[in-house]
């Protein structure tokens, strides 16, 4: 019988080969939304289809299970590190084989006829025309779940594919604690006599300057240039990892606020790529944890940080700089105040940071009751337009881009990801809270410019682990407990009880 470490070996190196395959698939995938001319879209699905299929290949091949199974009987032989790569790889290769070739390529398919339905559907603001496909993609999506195994419902193997570990009912935990907590202080906000202002964002800001000032601030957030890149794409991303890590941004000339704090969000996502061990590249231990995990490194610098008084105490005076005429007459006070200005909105992408979370619960809520029988398809748009008027006092005009058909998230069958993105917020604001307890002073630091300690504490205490630990026991390493609703209830309040003078 083979030593220990010789399995051990030959699984990291099958794993590792899995890992390269999917690293090319995500340039690919770069390459299509930045680069390709729009006539090579067709060769591109080909080459993208081939490689998931070999990449899926190598993962479930029958060698991969016996060392797992071989390797999880002898657990106390191996490092602590190399049992949780062992552990991970056995989730994804369970996950991979759990759920037979032909029902993956019968949700495929299905995927691109919903997409394709979905977009007639919205421009014509004709959710019965959707509706079909959208029940024939919640059939398939419940068959995948009862093949991976579930707690509680369905919904919970959906949600585990973008959250390991988390469930429907562990959210509406969360969500409850957050949506009393939130109520009171929105109202007070809406009817506060402080009126934000921002004509002075609405004139003509050149994108090659707003792109000159948003270099500026990446590399002074600690992005590597010598391993990533920023280019245009029509929706922003971050792509690919370690030492090539690809941002992407959109501008709008008449709306710089637009593009300044997207690539302050991407740049989050870069630096927790960038910051992932490299000695253990290509295994789970340099792979990002969780959705929700990575959205909070996003959301951290982009909201909390991005959007605070000390950030632009610093930013503000580079941005008049580089903006005279537009900015001549603005204080930095009134600049924080408008790019933190509440305003419900229709659209969860047009949200401001104290309503966003309303948009997700809402979605989430209708996945959870979908999938549990509560809510059947065809009262979707009623029971959307009913919560957005109890959440955010709106009343949709149509089932289209303003109601129940705005997002593409569920004409891809993508259910279960939504509340990954909320997940964000709340861990986003705990690790604020920790890293203001242990470095009391890095507001100052910030308003002076100077994050490297901020980003000293991200990298120890979550870039470095990868898919080490559980999220729960990231959260309770790196901030003293699991995740919970009251660090962001209390960010939020002291934040918007200061800009609006409540
Ligand atoms: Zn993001």
């Amino acid at each position: 019988m083979p030593g220990t470490q010789d399995l051990y070996q030959e699984l990291i190196g099958k794993y590792r080969e899995c890992s390269t395959l999917g690293s090319v698939i995500g340039l690919l995938q770069w390459d299509m939304q930045t680069m390709m001319p729009p006539k090579g879209a067709e060769a591109r699905s080909e080459q993208i289809a081939l490689q998931s299929g070999i990449m899926h290949q190598r993962l479930i091949d029958a060698r991969v299970g016996e060392l797992i199974e071989e390797l999880l009987t002898r657990g106390e032989k191996l490092q602590e590190a190399e049992q949780s790569n062992v552990r991970e790889i056995a989730r994804d290769y369970r996950q991979a084989v759990k759920v037979p070739v032909k029902l993956v390529e019968e949700l495929s398919r299905q995927q691109s006829i919903g997409h394709e339905v979905w977009v007639k559907a919205r421009e014509t603001a004709d959710f019965s025309l959707f509706a079909p496909e959208l029940s024939k993609l919640l059939d398939l999506s419940t068959q995948v779940a009862e093949c991976l195994g579930y707690p509680e419902t369905p919904y919970d193997a959906l949600i585990d594919r973008f959250e390991p570990d988390a469930t429907a009912s562990m959210f509406t935990r969360l969500f409850d604690d957050f949506k009393t907590a939130n109520k009171p202080l929105l109202e007070q906000v809406l009817n506060s006599p402080k009126l934000p202002d921002t004509a002075f964002l609405e004139i003509e800001y050149p994108t090659d300057r707003q792109k000159k000032f948003a270099r500026h601030v990446m590399e002074k957030m600690g992005f590597d240039p010598d391993a990533g890149r920023l280019d245009t794409s029509v929706h922003p991303f971050c792509a690919g990892e370690g030492n090539d890590v690809r941002i992407t941004a959109r501008y709008n000339t008449e709306a710089p606020q637009q593009a300044i704090f997207g690539i302050i969000h991407e740049t989050g996502h870069g630096l927790y790529e960038q910051g992932l061990p490299k000695e253990t590249f290509g295994t789970p231990l340099s792979e990002p944890l969780s959705y929700g995990i990575h959205e909070s490194q996003s959301r951290l610098w982009e909201n909390i940080i991005g959007r605070s008084r000390a950030f632009w105490q610093y930013w503000f005076p580079e941005l008049q700089k580089i903006f005279p005429e537009q900015l001549r007459n603005v204080s930095p006070d009134q600049f924080v105040l408008a790019v933190n200005k509440v305003q419900p909105d229709l659209v969860r992408t047009e949200a401001d940071e104290m309503t966003y979370d309303l948009h997700i619960m809402l979605r989430f809520e209708i996945e959870r009751d979908l999938f549990s029988g509560d809510l059947k398809v065809p009262e979707l748009p009623e029971v959307w337009n009913d919560k957005m008027r109890k959440y955010l006092g709106l009343s949709p005009p149509d089932n289209g881009k303003l109601g129940v058909l705005q997002d593409v998230h569920w004409a891809q069958g993508s259910f279960g990801y939504f509340p990954s993105y909320s997940l964000g917020n709340l861990a986003a604001a705990q690790f604020w809270a920790a890293i203001k307890r242990d470095l009391p002073d890095s507001e100052q630091k910030i308003s002076h410019g100077d994050f490297s300690e901020i980003l000293h504490w991200l990298r120890r205490k979550v870039h470095c682990h990868g898919r080490r630990y559980k999220r729960n026991e990231l959260m309770k390493l790196a901030t003293g407990r699991s995740l919970g609703a009251e660090d962001y209830i209390s960010y939020l309040k002291e934040k918007y009880t200061g800009l609006y003078g409540l």
